[in-house]
């Protein structure tokens, strides 16, 4: 049997379906993922007071503030894709983001105050101490955003709960960064959609999966168009405004936090050097939509498995 629970955590929409003979089974390994969630929203969100993620923001420039290893190790495994990717990645890009500020206003911020803001970004500015597990700023009013890698790590968290708790056969859709374990009942495999990043409620994609995870940064998920320009939440740090390259980037990896970051870094790295930039990893494959709504994909192998 399929049993299946909504819900919301990591400021987005959560779907967890599990498939096993028992019903006691499978509730209680949705509930345990649930909880998996709430626990990593808690220690990764940058709007939760209390997060880890809070408490370096506030005091990163003052001293170094010591976190869970967990949070340790996500923000450390961000700097290492930051240097994969130029720079296109990066985790210290808060200052931009509060500027553009896409859940409030839609204004486009004038040039002098992005200008203002750009020597506050960059991830050569964090202070990581392995020894003592502890992360500061060394320029003020720098501000970490883990929201472009927390989702995929929670869902592998969560598959993590899943696994624990005897089940074989699941998916994890956190928001649109999915990760499946074994297969749908009498099947060999999920099938797992990506949406059309311009004809809303429509599927561009879709791929036949067995343990892999696939995620999605696309401009269509927060935006608003100010004189006929779209402006979404999706920043190149260098130039402080939204990446103009891609209009979605879709990535299979072995893990969600890795397709996560990776969807963000190719995004903004373009179609091109995005393309590269994915070829280069190991176990990892995708596909790019360009500006002009042109698909690329990494590896031809990949564009024959995939339902259009
Ligand atoms: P979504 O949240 O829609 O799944 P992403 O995984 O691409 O999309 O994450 C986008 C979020 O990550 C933004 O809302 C912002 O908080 C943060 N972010 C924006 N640009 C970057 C960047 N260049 N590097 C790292 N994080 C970013
Ligand atoms: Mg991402």
């Amino acid at each position: 049997m399929l049993y299946r629970e909504t819900g919301t955590a990591m400021g987005t929409v959560v779907e967890i379906t599990v498939a096993d003979a028992s019903e006691r089974k499978a509730r209680y390994a949705i509930g345990k993922a649930m909880a998996e969630l709430r626990r990593i929203d808690a220690s990764m969100s940058r709007h939760s007071p209390t997060s880890d993620v809070s408490r370096i923001n506030r005091e990163g420039a003052l001293r170094k503030v010591q976190v869970k290893k967990e949070v340790f190790d996500v923000i450390h495994d961000s700097v290492a894709i930051s240097e994969a990717s130029s720079g296109s990645f990066d985790v210290t890009v808060l200052p931009l983001v509060d500027l553009w500020g896409f859940d409030r206003e839609r204004v486009v911020p004038n040039s002098g105050l992005i200008a203002e803001v750009l020597p506050k970004v960059g991830y050569k500015n964090l202070v990581l101490d392995q020894k003592t597990g502890s992360v500061g700023f060394a320029v003020p009013g720098m501000g970490i955003d883990l929201g472009a890698i927390a989702k995929g790590l929670a869902v592998d968290r969560a598959v993590e709960k899943i696994v624990a708790s005897g089940v074989r056969d699941a998916i994890v859709d956190v928001g649109g960064d999915v990760r499946v374990i074994g297969a749908r009942p009498g099947k060999n495999s999920w099938r797992i959609g990506v949406l059309h990043p311009r004809r809303s409620g429509t599927l561009l994609v879709s791929f036949d999966l067995r343990d892999t995870a696939v995620a999605t940064s696309g401009d269509y998920e927060r935006f608003f168009i100010a004189d006929g320009v779209r402006y979404h939440h999706i920043l190149d740090p260098a130039a402080g405004q939204p990446a103009r390259g891609c209009q979605s980037v879709t990535v299979l990896a072995h893990t969600a936090a890795e397709a996560d970051a990776c969807a963000t870094a190719a995004f903004v790295l373009g179609p091109e050097k995005g393309l590269a930039f994915l070829r280069a990893r190991r176990g990892v494959r995708g596909l790019i939509v360009d500006a002009e709504g042109v698909l690329h994909w990494t590896d031809p192998a990949m564009a024959k498995t995939a339902h259009l």
